[in-house]
């Protein structure tokens, strides 16, 4: 055996991890197979220089003993190297040609082994779904149409029926057993299409093409609760996709995406909500109407309020579905100018600027 760098041979940096190595070399693998190059000399030489790199460097002991001396323990690679040893190279070939072929559930039509009887609980699915601020706030009942799917009444949700007369397994040809089909490598494993009984009892369901189930558009009645926000969850128990092998269904999960309100602005249970008011509502207090998310209420503005000011109004934000306690409202306070193309209100206001004290207003401008 020639003194190769291993890592080369896989195309690997020096010391790369047992993973890369793995990765690597299912990678080659699936180029020089020999059963993938029938007759190809080279692709055979080539496939048993990787596979004698993998055998060392996917192996942590050799890997160790190899990054550490490299060939100085020449033996220990070299010669010694013992083909027999593919047979415990901790490699599933088979993931190769499932990759290449389509093994497993997916295309093949008599499959038997492969399908687990296990029953197994259906996925959940997500569903976005877009209500306005007030639908959000109060809570609503609905419709939707979700795509799911239910068990296939033709398999019972297994995706297999069973064969009318029994097959002999076309992989293995009856042997249980199927091999890698080199003399060199000699790998034998258990048949993975018929499990090693050499025989085939089932085929994929046509009317689930295996799957198991059958997709279908439900229309759901939902329950949105009051309180919700921007990307709530909302729980709908059951309504996700079909299980298989008679297991659970997957819930539903209803996300919500809330609509902006052109009033009230909303943070956690909290409303704003900008409130403009006159010059003279703020100077000397005022009762106003405002609107808000429980309809119109009446608030007392204090004499002397100042633009910016934020007013609380008690218990009318939203009712927080953790704690069922409500939200309070605020208002923020926006002082309009008075506008003077009146002649009346010019005159009022150069009456008030003699009662202004504008040195007062800036005196902490101290420069
Ligand atoms: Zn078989
Ligand atoms: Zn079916």
């Amino acid at each position: 055996m020639n003194k190769k760098d291993y890592y080369a041979v896989l195309g690997l940096p020096k010391g790369a991890s047992i993973q890369d190595v793995k990765k690597a070399y299912k990678k080659l693998a699936r180029k020089y197979h020999p059963d993938l190059n029938p007759g190809d000399k080279q692709a055979e030489e080539k496939f048993k220089e990787i596979s004698e790199a993998y055998a060392v460097l996917s192996d942590p002991k050799k890997k160790e003993q190899y990054d550490k001396y490299g060939f100085v323990g020449d033996a220990n690679f070299g010669q010694d190297f013992n083909y027999q040893d593919f047979r415990n190279v901790d490699f599933d070939f088979s993931e190769i040609f499932s990759d290449l072929f389509g093994g497993g559930r997916k295309s093949t039509t008599y499959n038997d082994y492969s399908y687990s009887n296990a029953p197994r609980k259906g996925e959940d699915i997500q569903y976005s779904m877009r209500i306005s601020f007030m639908d959000a706030v109060h809570g609503l009942t609905t419709k939707i149409k979700v795509n799911r799917s239910k068990p296939c009444d033709a398999c019972g949700g297994t995706g297999k029926v069973p064969l009318s007369s029994p097959q002999t397994c076309p992989r293995c040809k009856g042997t249980g057993k199927e091999s890698g089909g080199l003399p060199f490598f000699h790998m034998e494993r258990t048949c993975s299409l018929c499990g090693g009984t050499g025989r085939i009892t089932f085929t994929k369901c046509s009317k689930c093409n295996g799957t198991g189930r059958i997709p279908y558009v439900e229309t759901i009645n939902v329950r949105i609760p009051a309180g919700v926000d921007n990307g709530s969850k909302v729980r709908v128990p059951g309504k996700g996709e079909a299980g298989i092998n008679g297991g659970p269904p997957g819930d539903l999960y209803i996300i919500t995406v809330v609509e902006e309100h052109p009033l009230f602005k909303r943070q956690g249970d909290n409303i704003y909500l900008k409130l403009p008011i006159t010059f003279s509502e703020a100077a000397l207090g005022a009762k106003i109407k405002i609107p808000t998310i429980y309809g119109e209420t009446t608030v007392k503005i204090p004499p002397q309020t100042q633009c910016g000011q934020k007013i609380r109004v008690r218990g009318k934000g939203i009712k927080s579905r953790l704690t069922g306690k409500n939200g309070d409202m605020y208002l923020e306070v926006e002082v309009k100018t008075p506008s003077i193309v009146d002649t009346k209100v010019r005159e009022l206001m150069k009456e008030l600027e003699k009662y202004e004290d504008k040195n007062a207003i800036r005196s902490h401008f101290k420069v």
